[in-house]
């Protein structure tokens, strides 16, 4: 293996501290912590964990977690209650007007009979700190202010970090989602990379890959890209994760002509929450200056 190893964890928590350090004089300034309202609908064990690591993070960073579990009451066994998509964007509505709430994360994926996008797009573009609007997409298209999708955002910051440079260079993005793979190709866009992006119909997935400089891997297919089509001296961001720990990338394979890789985990997942922090504070900024 001759890559280095892009450290998610150590540039998170560099992050994470200085979060932690602005919100306590937020704090102190404004008589209030900055507020994060997490809204988890249905019983997914994962997005249960996943909102649990965001309210912990809120904890150690000083800042205040409102959580809205839907449904509250599950009745019977048989006669499970389920919310539907307008009592969801009537309780998203609700904390999009309340003063005291900063940011909105609504967890992904939301159960099926929901409309995802219905309820996304119930959150005010101000509180939209998890970037997943129409609003903060058209942000990052147009190379405007506004929210990142934390996970793009969280990639971008990952390749600062490591002093990557994008202009000119040719990026393959696998994956096309709207929460992930269109947005970081849209942020890496903006900064002058040369973006190709692939997805389930790409017939020639392995020539792409072959001929990128930098390739952003965001599937939900454990080693779908193998390591023999790593060009040398390539960096490789893998955002997959996948059951037992595993990326999209074949990592012990691509480690070897890769300049630069994200391990799985301990890459790209730690920067997710990270962003996430960063831009409800940065709402809560802006609340109190308007
Ligand atoms: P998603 O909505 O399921 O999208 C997956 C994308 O992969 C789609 O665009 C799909 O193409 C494409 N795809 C599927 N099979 C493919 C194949 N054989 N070749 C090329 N492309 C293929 O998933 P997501 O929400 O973007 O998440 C992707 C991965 O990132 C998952 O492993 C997820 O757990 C992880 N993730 C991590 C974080 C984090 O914090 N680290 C955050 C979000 C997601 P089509 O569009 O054609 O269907």
């Amino acid at each position: 293996m001759s890559a280095r190893i892009i450290d998610g964890r150590a540039v998170a928590a560099k992050i994470l501290d200085k979060v932690g350090r602005e919100t306590a004089q937020f704090t102190q300034e404004h008589g209030r912590r900055p507020c994060l309202a997490t809204v988890l609908v249905g019983d997914d064990p994962a997005s249960h964990t996943y909102v649990q690591m965001k309210r912990n993070r809120c904890a150690e960073a000083g800042m205040e977690s409102r959580y809205v579990e839907l449904p509250r009451e599950i009745t019977t066994a048989e006669l499970v209650s389920e919310i539907t998509t307008a009592e969801l964007v009537s309780e998203i509505t609700t904390l999009s007007e309340d003063p005291t709430v900063d940011g909105i994360l609504l967890q992904h994926p939301v159960p099926a009979h929901i409309d995802e996008r219905a309820a996304f797009e119930a959150i005010a573009p101000g509180k939209d700190v998890d970037g997943v609007t129409m609003h903060s997409f058209a942000a990052m298209a147009f190379n405007e202010n506004g929210f990142h999708s934390c996970t793009p955002g969280g990639i971008l910051r990952l390749l600062d970090a490591y002093d990557v440079s994008l202009a000119g260079k040719d990026v393959v993005v696998v994956g096309r989602s709207p929460i992930l793979g269109k947005p970081v190709g849209m942020l890496l866009l903006a900064r002058d990379a040369t973006v190709t992006y692939c997805h389930s119909r790409t017939s020639n997935l392995a020539d792409h890959v072959r001929n990128a400089d930098i390739v952003i891997a965001a599937v939900g297919h454990p080693e779908l890209i193998r390591g023999e089509w790593i060009k040398e001296g390539a960096v490789v961001v893998d955002a997959g994760y996948n059951p037992g720990n595993v990326g999209d990338v074949e990592y012990s394979s691509a480690a070897g002509p890769a300049r630069l890789i994200t391990p799985v985990p301990g890459g790209v997942g730690p920067m997710t929450i990270a962003v996430l922090l960063e831009q409800t504070l940065a709402a809560a900024k802006a609340t109190v200056s308007r």
